[in-house]
């Protein structure tokens, strides 16, 4: 019988595979396989967090695909190694493998193509970036351009998701690495059948008040699926028309509106991939030319206190210390601790996107890129550089009662509502009361935000006039 194999890079499901659905045509054998590549699992951005994630992942995957009558196989190495020595075993005559649109990705799979039959479906994207392009073929580089022609292509359908197959052919006896026995991260248990369910537990409660939800950081507003996304533990296309579907039979304005903010999010990830796939140089450098010469302070000891949440900010502290500890952050944590980093320390950006690549589950060289450089106002967004957010009144707003601070500093929990995102203006006795003196059990800000306002916008405005 003929044999094909389905590469798993991001596409870790069984239900709605364009890949899988591809390499069983035809009522072949299909030998579902996976290559541990440490370039990427040990390389200058990879993340302990996200390799137990994406481990549990494929001992979940391995789970489903057995209850089905496959199994995985596992193997480690360089991909166009690995994959001949697969293709021999097994007499392949085709490889099947969803496109990965990031700059790592394209030159690897060139490189395999070379030397193997490769057969390349879309996938990881609701429609692929090579069709959301103006007329003449060039690339949007704005987001509402981009939006309005990606809404204008046909969408995905119910009756288009491509069904989970109930059998799989029995596979050859052909060798298999063991899986790693990790402990994944406890905040997301990975692995398609948690995906599901926190895409329906999503759409039926915080979904029809994501659009205030989504920014409050003492609540539960956003679905935490970016993991799940990151991996293709879900496929993009199946949460559009799960909540396209509840936006069309939503009955009050206020969830309509969320429900279609939710799905715009979706938009702003194809976005970004769109643009590392256009502009692959955006990994090394701003989009915006005039703003590549920014004199960065980078003081390694400031870069410090950020990564260890101690710069005296709690809500910048509260955020850095859940990505320590959990290996995520919301959305608004992100903007507020970044917009730290690059306007009140003035350090480089491609500082934090390293550091949110090596600790982030759901880190994605495009997603994080695009959020970096928007935050850090060298991107392209619209929006001119010097929206700076104020970390207090980010807090007041997003965290009014200082449930967030409290439940990620320990020290801080006794203090009162008044000063919990202040709290060097405690008086001496309050400090007291609270157990909490500043400069002894946390610590005093490292800077003064009002004043690095000035100091990052003549840096700012001094790249742009050299820049001319
Ligand atoms: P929801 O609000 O439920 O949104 C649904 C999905 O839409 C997300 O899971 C995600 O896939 C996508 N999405 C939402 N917002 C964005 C956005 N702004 N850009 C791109 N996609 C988005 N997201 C990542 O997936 N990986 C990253 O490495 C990453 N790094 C970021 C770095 C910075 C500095 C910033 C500001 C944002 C970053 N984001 C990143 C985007 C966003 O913060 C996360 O996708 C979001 O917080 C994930 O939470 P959620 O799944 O509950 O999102």
């Amino acid at each position: 019988m003929a044999t094909s194999i389905w590469w798993i890079r991001r596409d870790l499901r069984l239900g709605d595979s364009p890949a899988l659905t591809a390499a069983l045509e035809g009522g072949r054998t299909v030998i579902p396989a996976f290559i541990l590549d440490d370039r990427l699992l040990q390389g200058r951005m990879a993340s302990p967090t996200r390799n137990r994630f994406l481990a549990g992942g494929l001992a979940a995957l391995d789970e489903s695909l057995r209850s089905i009558g496959g199994r995985l196989i596992l193997r480690r190495g360089d991909p166009r190694t690995e994959l001949s020595r697969l293709t021999r075993e097994v007499g392949a005559e085709v490889i099947v493998a969803e496109v990965d649109h990031s700059p790592f990705a394209r030159r690897r799979d060139a490189e395999v193509a070379t030397a193997l039959p490769l057969q390349w479906v879309h996938g990881v994207t609701i429609q692929p970036p090579e069709l959301v392009v103006r007329p003449d073929g060039s690339p949007y580089t704005v987001f509402g351009a981009f939006r309005r022609l990606w809404a204008s292509l046909p969408p995905p359908t119910r009756r288009g998701l491509l069904a989970t197959p109930s059998s799989l052919p029995e596979l050859p006896a052909i060798p298999s690495q063991p899986l790693e026995a990790v402990s994944p991260p406890g905040e997301f248990p990975p692995g398609e059948a948690e995906a599901v369910r926190r895409l329906e537990r999503f759409l039926e409660g915080p979904a029809s008040n994501y659009d205030e939800g989504r920014n409050r950081l003492d609540g539960d507003g956003t679905s935490t699926l970016s993991p799940f996304f990151r991996f293709g533990m879900l496929s993009a296309r199946t949460a559009f028309v799960h909540a396209s579907e509840a936006l069309e039979a939503a009955d009050t304005p206020g969830a309509r509106t969320s429900l279609q903010a939710w799905i715009d999010e979706l938009v702003w990830r194809e976005f970004y991939i769109a643009i590392l796939y256009h502009f692959p140089n955006v990994l090394d450098q701003a989009f915006r030319p005039s703003l590549r010469r920014i004199r960065w302070h980078n003081d390694p000891a400031a870069f410090e206190a950020w990564t260890s949440g101690q710069t005296g900010y709690p809500i910048v502290d509260a955020a850095m210390r859940q990505l320590a500890q959990t290996g995520w952050m919301p959305n608004r944590a992100r903007m507020i601790v970044a917009s730290f980093l690059t306007k009140d320390l003035l350090i480089d950006w491609r500082w934090g996107e390293r550091w949110f690549m090596q600790n982030l589950v759901d880190g994605d060289p495009a997603a994080n890129n695009g959020g970096w450089q928007w935050t850090a106002g060298v991107g392209t967004d619209a929006a001119p550089y010097f929206r700076i957010f104020n970390p207090t009144r980010q807090a007041e707003k997003f965290d009014p009662q200082g449930a967030y601070v409290r439940r990620w500093i320990a020290e801080l929990q006794d203090v009162p509502g008044e000063h919990i995102h202040e709290p060097w203006r405690m008086p001496p006795e309050v400090q007291d009361a609270a157990g909490c003196r500043i400069g002894r059990d946390y610590p005093a800000p490292i800077v003064d935000h009002r004043h690095q306002r000035e100091v990052v916008l003549a840096a700012y405005r001094a790249a742009q006039d050299a820049a001319g």
